[in-house]
């Protein structure tokens, strides 16, 4: 089992070995508060992914035949080493991400959260036993595990996001090859260190870092990994899916969002306040599950404006690690150019800037929290993810049209309402097209122990987290046995 020390990180983990690129080239991983180099990583390709897939094929033949439980109770132990090194974890997140410092905690808080629940399925995984319409036979279903998953992660939960999908793969009885996003392939090298660390065999688990259309596309094309789990954007799932058709192969997606607060005439405004800016400038909007409309009521339209505006333009920027941060950078250079093509497009579109709408000169990624008003619901900026720290202000005058704006983009992830009417409230539980729906919170805030995921074009109608990502995971087997110790016809030899 390999140790954690400073001098192995920075390769691919492949079989319990820490090794380069078979091509030697690299990639660099950048803080994107100041621009500079953080590391460099090896930059794979089929030929990495081919030796990855096949260590973790030749583990699979153990590890499915490890008792449940025990699996289970090495996936404790990393929780345990996730808390261990939640510090050390969060200030790097600071770093390679950008995420200020208690939204990193969060995030590493996050996979401690899912460790420990999943750690638990190791003496659950429950099937069903049901009886036989034949005498003397007993039937059952049991989950079996799939075999190499192949698992893709995006940048913004670093840690949580392989979490999500790591900790359920392993307790069900899968092997992984892991390709981390190229923005943050530092905290992914640490959660596999601390994964080896916990007592996960050698191939069990590897990582293979690289480009998406390079490494990711090589390990959803490989005929040796039956599942993809797959977090990204809507188009790069599209093209996956497309990827993994030809092999048939069971595909996971967890995309895009444009999630929407509505805020009625009787709401709590302040609250309302409160939740907007947490929901659509935490984390600087990158979250799957952002506030980047706030569908208001025109009776308070005014009011909720200008304490909005007011809340964001006391926002600090700075970088993710200093403690009077309030918001962090974006992710990089293009994701920078990508909010400043939207507030162009917003403006183009007739939508009033508020607040915000400038890029921080300097040498990090930073961007103005940033508010447009009078958007109409069919507007580009009201349709499309932009994945900043950019919101709309959709004026409305009845429920039933706050909710028709809500459902009308092509995502359906996270949405919330903001009500003092018990009734408007499981209306909206009733009619929202989402997959989340938070009742007097903002769009975030999710716990491991409920679905997380959404419906339209946001997945595939996969769920990850809760007992619902075990579906992903698994397949049922159904198992008969006859102890009557004679030929029994079923629908013939019962009638
Ligand atoms: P992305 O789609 O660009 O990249 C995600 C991952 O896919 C990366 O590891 C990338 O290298 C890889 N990839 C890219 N092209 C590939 C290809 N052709 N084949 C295989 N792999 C490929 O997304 P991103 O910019 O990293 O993340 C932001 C997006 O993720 C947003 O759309 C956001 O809403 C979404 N997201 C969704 C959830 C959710 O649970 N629904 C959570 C977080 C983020």
């Amino acid at each position: 089992m390999r140790g954690v020390a400073v001098a192995q990180r920075l390769e691919n983990f492949i079989g319990g070995e820490w090794v380069g690129a078979s091509g030697g080239e690299t990639f660099e991983s950048i803080v994107p508060a100041t621009g500079e180099t953080l590391a460099s990583f090896p930059r794979s390709g089929a030929a990495d992914v081919d030796r990855a897939v096949a260590a973790a094929k030749e583990a699979f033949e153990s590890w499915r035949l490890v008792p449940a439980p025990r699996r289970g109770e090495i996936v404790f132990r990393l929780g345990e080493l996730l808390r261990e090194h939640k510090e050390e974890l969060t200030d790097l997140m600071t770093r390679e991400m950008g995420k200020v410092r208690a939204e990193a905690g969060g995030d590493v808080q996050e996979a401690i959260d899912m460790s420990y629940y999943m750690a638990g399925e190791g003496r659950r995984l429950f099937g069903q036993t049901t009886p036989s319409e034949l005498p003397d036979k007993f039937m059952m279903s049991v989950r079996m595990p799939i075999g190499v998953v192949g698992a893709i992660t995006p940048w913004n939960f670093p840690i949580a996001i392989p979490s999500w999908k790591l900790c359920p793969a392993l307790v069900c009885g899968n092997t992984v090859v892991l390709k981390p996003a190229e923005d943050t392939p530092f905290l992914a090298e640490r959660f596999v260190e601390l994964l080896a660390e916990a007592g996960v065999p050698a191939g069990v688990v590897n990582v293979v870092h690289g480009y998406g259309e390079e490494a990711g596309d090589a390990l959803v094309r490989h005929p040796d990994v039956p599942v993809i789990t797959f977090t990204g954007s809507r188009e790069t799932g599209v093209a996956v899916t497309k990827a993994a058709a030809d092999e048939l192969k069971h595909v996971h997606l967890e995309l895009g969002g444009k999630n929407a607060i509505i805020v009625m005439d009787d709401a709590d405004l302040d609250l309302a306040v409160d939740g907007i800016v947490w929901s659509a400038f935490g984390t600087t909007g990158q979250r799957c599950t952002a506030a980047s409309r706030v569908i208001v009521h025109q009776s308070v339209y005014g009011e909720l404006s200008s304490k909005l505006v007011a809340r964001a333009e006391q926002l600090r920027l700075g970088p993710g690690w200093e403690a009077d941060t309030d918001v962090g950078p974006l992710i990089n250079r293009a994701a920078l150019e990508k909010v400043a093509s939207y507030t162009d497009i917003g403006k183009g579109e007739g939508a009033k800037l508020l607040t915000g709408g400038e890029a921080v000169s300097g040498d990090g990624f930073f961007y103005r929290p940033t508010v447009f008003g009078d958007v109409e619901a069919g507007m580009r900026i009201a349709q499309e993810e932009i994945f900043g720290p950019t919101t709309a202000l959709i004026p409305v005058t009845s429920f039933e049209e706050a909710v028709a704006a809500a459902n009308s983009v092509e995502y359906g992830l996270s949405s919330s309402i903001f009500t003092r009417d018990v009734n408007t409230a499981f209306r909206a539980m009733r009619d929202l097209q989402a997959g989340i729906t938070y009742i007097n919170a903002g769009t975030t805030g999710a716990e491991v122990h409920l679905p997380f995921g959404g419906t339209k074009d946001t997945g595939n109608g996969h769920r990850e987290a809760g007992q619902a990502a075990l579906d992903v995971f698994t397949e049922w087997k159904s198992i008969y046995v006859d102890y009557s110790g004679r030929l029994q016809r079923a629908q013939i030899d019962n009638q």
